[in-house]
């Protein structure tokens, strides 16, 4: 059997009718850049994830840098976020002019570990920016703490956790601004790149959106300079069909993820995801732990079964922070995992047959 890492066709075939109507209007209506579709789509966002603004933008990493510049982030502010993550994360924060401030990951859920968060505050440090990492909300309750402390602002990077929960509150609505991704293989996906800003305040919603189009108030006139980062209408539209099946989706991949740990339970050598307190994890990623992660990879490639490295090098290692003069030694979780850490694939297409063969593969492995 051949099980991909990810199948967006299938999910296309699902709800090809609808998709291709959306995208005929917006071609009909010569809606391309912003316009009518892309404000349904944000008002239907922010509905769906108890947010009051919505704003779409081109992609998930300008929605980070965006969020930071409407929060007045100066050249040389410090911003934590997490040592384990994609490096658009950081990317943003340096982008807008930031200083990076990496913290070591929590062993067991992989967001941030939120207690070695304070002490890496400085008088310089401006805000802290979480990730859900995989799906699985940070610890939001010690993170809005230290922030209050410290009046610190909070960025949650949601480009994962589309529809995760803390404590029954949804991840994207704790924080001053939440970035979402709409990336195609994110949970809910675009046709190419898009990605939105959510906030609850008026006036960061206001910045958010005038930063994103240039710093307009009118067709010509702008208070100041901004960048170009305007969700397309295709996008909107597609986008728009897909909300409607979120919840669904995401209740499939909540499935899929419930059928991993019954069949992989008793598999000694491998360690399954570990949810965090009260907390809904909506599986972007399904990130298992071995010592023996290289072989097992080979393995099920043999056997047809695509799997992925979420990431295989953490960020503080990466070329591009070695300006930051880390030690090795500086991160000892993040830079153990990056050798240990495999994700196998969870989609909701994924069927009981699927889920079952790919895990008779990895039992046999451990045999
Ligand atoms: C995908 C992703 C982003 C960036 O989103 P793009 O839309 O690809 O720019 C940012 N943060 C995390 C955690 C992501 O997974």
């Amino acid at each position: 059997m051949k099980i991909p890492f990810l199948d967006l066709k299938a999910q296309y075939f699902s709800i090809k009718k609808e998709i291709d109507q959306a995208i005929q209007n917006v071609i009909a209506d010569t809606a391309f850049v912003k316009g009518k579709y892309v404000t349904e789509f944000e008002q239907n966002f922010a509905n769906q994830f108890d947010v009051k603004h919505c704003i779409g933008v081109g992609n998930g990493t300008d929605a980070i840098s965006l969020a930071l510049k409407a929060l007045g982030l100066k050249i040389g502010d410090e911003v934590i976020t997490a040592a384990n993550s994609f490096v658009a994360t950081s990317e943003a924060i340096t982008n807008v002019g930031g200083k990076v401030v990496f913290v070591d990951c929590d062993p067991e859920t992989y967001t941030i570990d939120v207690n070695q968060i304070e002490a890496n505050i400085t008088e310089k440090t401006k805000g802290i920016i979480p990730v859900h990492l995989y799906g699985n909300p940070a610890n939001m309750d010690i993170i809005m703490g230290l922030a209050e402390k410290y009046q610190l602002f909070v960025v949650e990077d949601n480009a994962q956790g589309h529809l995760s929960e803390f404590r029954g509150q949804k991840t994207g609505t704790f924080g001053h601004i939440a970035t979402y991704s709409f990336y195609p293989g994110k949970n809910l996906g675009a046709y190419g790149d898009a990605g939105a800003v959510v906030t609850n305040d008026d006036l960061l919603a206001k910045k958010v959106r005038m930063y994103a189009n240039h710093g307009r108030t009118a067709k010509y006139d702008h208070e100041f300079e901004g960048m170009n980062s305007r969700m397309d209408g295709i996008q909107g539209a597609v986008l728009n069909v897909k909300l409607k099946y979120l919840e669904k989706w995401t209740n499939q991949r909540i499935w899929v993820a419930q059928k991993y740990k019954d069949y992989l339970k008793d598999v000694d050598q491998l360690v399954l995801p570990k949810e965090s307190l009260q907390s809904r994890h909506v599986y972007h990623l399904y990130v298992v732990r071995t010592q023996k992660r290289d072989a097992l990879a080979k393995f099920l490639e043999e056997r047809g079964v695509q799997t992925g490295i979420h990431y295989p090098i953490a960020l503080p290692n990466l070329s591009a922070y070695k300006y930051l003069g880390y030690s090795p030694m500086a991160f000892p979780i993040a830079d153990s995992y990056q050798d240990l850490l495999l994700s196998l694939p969870v989609y909701p297409e994924m069927t009981e047959e699927m889920i079952q063969y790919v895990a008779d593969n990895i039992k046999e492995f451990f045999l």
